[in-house]
């Protein structure tokens, strides 16, 4: 027998606990990791919008200037969730400022794209 520890899709610490069930009867786990801003997760979303690379690519295509509904049709997702997920990634971002993957894109990408604009 294996035995696969769960890791945090945020912070890929392994200081996991369970965290209860989804109605559906899915595994929770929480994050146990104090810096992390990421609490409650599954191992297997059946909803594509709450997968964490799904609503990394949401962040990469809006900063690539694709519309809201491209996104959403691209990523076979509602339109409704690609705002949802830009609204909360610029909240996130602002609280705090030197963590997470999305703020330390948005430094990379943003003169990039400025700079094919003035031309
Ligand atoms: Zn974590």
């Amino acid at each position: 027998m294996v035995t696969i520890p769960v890791q945090c899709p945020h912070c890929h610490s392994t200081e996991v606990i369970k965290a209860g069930k989804q109605a559906t009867g899915a595994q929770r786990y929480q994050c146990q990791n104090r810096q992390c801003a990421r609490r409650i997760f599954l191992l297997q979303y059946q909803d594509r919008g709450r997968v964490p690379e799904v609503r990394r690519q949401i962040v990469d295509m809006a900063l690539n200037g694709s519309g809201v509904r491209d996104t959403a049709r691209v990523l076979r997702i509602s339109p409704t969730t690609v705002i949802a997920v830009l609204k909360k990634s610029r909240r996130h971002s602002t609280r705090q400022p030197h963590a997470g993957a999305s703020s330390s894109f948005t430094r990379r990408a943003r003169p990039a794209t400025a700079h094919r604009r003035a031309r």
